[in-house]
């Protein structure tokens, strides 16, 4: 940040693409992931600083968003893990990334089906962005526990828990490697040839250093030239802080997200504008960037800090698992007059063309502690 607020300082407040482009000029390119760090957490310029970027009018649309039942089915999945613990009170419910906190509401909807979880809950949001914690508050208004917020999970209240992360690590930064004459290079982002070509991307000059490499999942470190690899540390650092929470006190972790079961090679940045998808070097800050989370490097990350892990599964599986159609079916009965759209939900979330095999369900716990429904 030091350096953004001497660009800052130098002269007129200037949007981020020209105060990247700066840095980019003094400095030399970035890498792809602090290209993503700015354009999505700049303070005053980033995508998350300054969009609500959800639903129909948004840039994309999430699964919360889809059907009232995502919610309500993790809701019940979080009453279970509740009473599996031995119901303890007081009970976190946290929630990484909530968005528009239509899921929250919805597991509360849930969770009011029991007064006594209800009375030992307290629920805690992290969140970055001050335009979405002002839409979860009014989302939230009305809910069955108390509400509060922090912006990183290290500053949730300790305890007994389950934390909640719905398309939570996608929009984490990831550093891209890539492949060139037997040695693994880092993709920046460079200035191009004049003006008028923005940024594009580059490589840096020198190999990877041996501790970068390490970042590179094992399966994919002996890859092909030409092979694109990417990482995203931030996971690394979730895990270490679940890890030292679960020491203190039971919890699970479920994290939903797109991204393949297994390490694989392939760029897979994108940049979403109005449901479009459009170039990631273009517009910094004004569009949401994101890549597919690796869940074979997650549940690795994991299991080295002798955390437990159930998944990753299929995300139309998971849901199934939890009585998906059931509760589909019971709500269509309610509402004859849904019964179409209700379907087309259940599509949307489950059928292997649509969510239902691209979105994964991974559920992180501490060591021992016994297993968790879905999986
Ligand atoms: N879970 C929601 C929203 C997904 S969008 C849903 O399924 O609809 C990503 C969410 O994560 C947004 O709320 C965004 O503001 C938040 N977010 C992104 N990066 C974050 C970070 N580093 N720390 C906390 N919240 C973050």
């Amino acid at each position: 940040m030091s350096e953004h607020d001497e660009v800052e300082t130098a002269g007129p407040a200037r949007d981020l693409a020209d105060r990247l482009a700066a840095r980019i000029r003094a400095d030399g390119p970035i890498g792809v992931g602090a290209y993503m760090a700015e354009a999505l957490y700049d303070r005053r310029a980033g995508y998350y600083a300054t969009k609500d970027p959800i639903g129909a009018g948004g840039d994309y649309v999430t699964a919360p968003e889809i059907s009232q039942m995502f919610g309500e089915l993790i809701g019940l999945w979080t009453l279970q893990c509740w009473s599996d613990m031995g119901a303890p009170a007081p009970f976190r419910l946290i929630e990484l990334g909530p968005g528009r906190a239509t899921m929250m509401s919805d597991v509360l909807r849930a969770a009011r089906l029991s007064a006594e979880f209800c009375a030992a809950l307290s629920v805690t949001l992290v969140e970055v962005s001050p335009a979405l914690k002002g839409v979860q508050a009014q989302t939230l208004a009305d809910a069955p526990a108390p509400v509060g917020w922090v912006d990183v999970l290290d500053k949730a209240p300790a305890g007994p828990c389950v934390i909640l992360g719905n398309e939570f690590l996608d929009c984490l930064p990831v550093r891209q490697f890539v492949r060139v004459d037997g040695a693994w290079r880092e993709r920046l982002v460079a200035l191009g040839p004049d003006a008028e070509a923005g940024f594009v991307f580059a490589l840096s000059p020198a190999p990877a250093a041996p501790g970068e490499v390490d970042l590179i999942p094992a399966r994919l470190r002996d890859s092909e030239d030409g092979a694109l690899v990417e990482t995203r540390p931030t996971i690394e650092a979730v895990m270490e802080t679940l890890a030292a929470r679960f020491e203190t006190a039971p919890g699970h972790a479920l994290f939903i997200d797109y991204g393949p079961a297994q390490s694989e090679i392939g760029d897979t940045l994108q940049a979403l504008q109005a449901h479009e998808k459009v170039d990631p070097l273009q517009l910094p800050g004004e569009r949401d960037l994101t890549a597919r989370v690796d869940f074979e490097a997650l549940a690795e990350a994991a299991r080295a800090r002798g955390l437990k892990v159930s998944g990753p599964k299929a995300q139309g599986a998971f849901l199934n698992a939890l009585g998906f159609e059931q509760r589909a079916a019971a709500l269509s009965a309610a509402r004859p007059d849904m019964k179409s759209t209700i379907a087309r939900q259940v599509l949307r979330l489950c059928d292997p063309d649509e969510m239902g095999v691209l979105f994964q369900a991974i559920c992180v716990s501490a060591s021992g502690a016994p297993d968790v429904a879905g999986f």
